[in-house]
Parts: C-alpha cells; sequence; structure tokens
C-alpha cells in the first residue's frame, strides 16, 4: 500500500485535472490517493470513486486563523455534498473571491490591468495568490512564481491583502460534521518554535483534530522525528502526502515524499477507525 493524502488539482491552485492526477498517482503506484484542494471539493463532482487500481479519498484542505497564523486543515474522508461543510467552504470562496478583487485594486493602481478577466478563464474555484503570482509572471510583472510572493504577495508585498479566514475549531467542527478525519497540514511550515508548535498541537487536538501530517515533500527529518513523539505523545494519528500541485515544478510528484518511520506505523491513519471502516465497508 501507498497513499499519498494531499494535493491540487486545478479547482484550487492545482494545474491539472482530477483525472490527471489519478492517471499520475496510478502510474506512480499510489494506491490510495486523496485530492485536497484548498477550500473546495468540486474534483469529486467528477472523479471516479473506487477503481481496482486505485481508491480515491475525497479531501478538501481548509485555510484557517489560529492566533495570528494562517494554518492550514486538511479534511480526509469528508462527505463533500454535507451542508455543514459546504458552508463553510462558500464562505471561504467568497473570503478569497473578495480577497483577489482587494488585490486587483491595488494591481491596478500600479498599472497592471486583466487579473480577474484572466481568472475568469481558468475552471478554479477557490482563487489563491498563487493564482495571482501565474499572472505576474505572465504579465512580466516578477519574474519567478516565488519572486511574485517576495516583492507583491507575501505579508511585505506591494498588492498583499490580509485574508479573513474561519477559524480552528470551525475548520474542525466542519470536516467533523462531514464525517472527515482534521489532519494538521505540513507543520513544520509555520514560523512556530517548539513549544509553540506544541501549544498548536494541543489547540488542534482540544478541537477535535485526529492527526499531524507527519510527512510531506521536502521534510526536513528532524521533523519527521519530531512530528512522530508529538503525536504519539498527543494520541493523533500520522498523514502523509506530497503536496502536488504541477507536474512543471521539478523535484515534485504524486507520491513522492519520505515514508513515515517503521517506529510510528501504529499511528500511521490507516490505522484509524474510519479508514478501516471505510475499507471493510466498501469491500
Ligand atoms: P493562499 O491560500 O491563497 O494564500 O495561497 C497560498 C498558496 O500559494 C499555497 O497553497 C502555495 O501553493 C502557494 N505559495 C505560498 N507561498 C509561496 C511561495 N513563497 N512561493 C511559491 N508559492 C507559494
Ligand atoms: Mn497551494
Ligand atoms: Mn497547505
Ligand atoms: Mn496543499
Amino acid at each position: 500500500m501507498k497513499a499519498d493524502l494531499h494535493c491540487h488539482s486545478y479547482y484550487s491552485d492545482g494545474t491539472q485535472s482530477p483525472g490527471f492526477l489519478v492517471q499520475r498517482a496510478i502510474e506512480n503506484q499510489v494506491t490510495h490517493l486523496a485530492i485536497t484542494d484548498h477550500d473546495c471539493t468540486a474534483a469529486f463532482d467528477e472523479a471516479p470513486g473506487e477503481s481496482t487500481e486505485i481508491s480515491i479519498i475525497s479531501g478538501v484542505e481548509i485555510s484557517c486563523g489560529w492566533e495570528s497564523l494562517e494554518i492550514h486543515v486538511v479534511g480526509l474522508f469528508v462527505k463533500h455534498k454535507n451542508p455543514e461543510l459546504q458552508k463553510l467552504l462558500t464562505s471561504q470562496q467568497l473570503a478569497r473571491r473578495q480577497r483577489v478583487q482587494a488585490m486587483n485594486e491595488k494591481l491596478e493602481a500600479l498599472g497592471t490591468f486583466g487579473l480577474l478577466d484572466s481568472l475568469e478563464t481558468m475552471p478554479c474555484i477557490a482563487y489563491t495568490r498563487s493564482h495571482v503570482a501565474h499572472f505576474l509572471v505572465s504579465k512580466g510583472v516578477c519574474k519567478t512564481h516565488p519572486k511574485a510572493f517576495k516583492s507583491h504577495l507575501g505579508k511585505r508585498g506591494k498588492i498583499y491583502v490580509a485574508s479573513d479566514w474561519c477559524g480552528l475549531a470551525e475548520a474542525i467542527d466542519a470536516i467533523r460534521a462531514a464525517g472527515g478525519i482534521a489532519v494538521l497540514a505540513h507543520p513544520g511550515r509555520y514560523p512556530l518554535n517548539k513549544k509553540e508548535l506544541e501549544a498548536l498541537v494541543l489547540a488542534f487536538k482540544a478541537s477535535g483534530g485526529g492527526a499531524l501530517e507527519g510527512s510531506y515533500r521536502n521534510i526536513d527529518p528532524k521533523d519527521t522525528q519530531h512530528l512522530g513523539r508529538l503525536a504519539v505523545q498527543h494520541g493523533l494519528y500520522l498523514s502523509a502526502g506530497s503536496d502536488f500541485h504541477d507536474p512543471a515544478a521539478r523535484w515534485t510528484d504524486i507520491g513522492r515524499f519520505p515514508p513515515l518511520a517503521q517506529a510510528v506505523q501504529e499511528h500511521a491513519i490507516w490505522q484509524h477507525p474510519i479508514w478501516r471502516d471505510h475499507y471493510c465497508t466498501s469491500l
């Protein structure tokens, strides 16, 4: 078994269709794939469910606020039509539209036009800063995607607009209302020291969070060890995924991330009752 439980389609800031992701996963011997778009589940209105080659898990990645930080919570096994989940996602999608409109006003004041028109030609439902970065590169305003984040889209950037996300507990509640497991995404990527990260893990667990992402692309091996220990200590499961967005981005691929350590296999998310129930009942 090989599970990749985090990736993006063109319904958020991935460049490819859900069908492409599924094919790529099969080519890479992935047996369980979760598509986890930012604040949207449109992929599951079209992606095939079960096949003999691969199991597709319905997921989502919700942006939320905790203290003064932006935190990402992945939901796995969500019943994507659940009204409580969709109510939250609709409000997040609206916040994303309003943010991009505010960014567009700032961009027009700087003399660059056409952002909203360019977004309308795309299938995306959740507008992200990544889309704005692509637009800035296509217009020649910025040389590369990371440079666009630095000069325009990051906190000190020229067209930065603060986001109006839901709270951590709201995101977890919506995922659980939809029958899913809430997973704290890429915990090593937040600007937190060890003590602060533990405070986040405690708050996440207290709000009903079920798992930490214990492995992802480019994870520092020290983080893998530390996250494994945190999961054991706080009674959480461990998930893992590539966070794949784009086949043109070198060094990223579906299924490409270090495996969970052998020592923490009993905490792997495939031991979770929801995972077990899901595959027992669908056999
Ligand atoms: P948003 O959720 O709209 O704020 O957009 C965040 C998305 O932009 C993330 O999911 C990443 O895919 C991408 N991203 C964030 N920071 C960077 C960066 N420094 N360079 C390139 N892409 C980034
Ligand atoms: Mn993204
Ligand atoms: Mn993320
Ligand atoms: Mn992601």
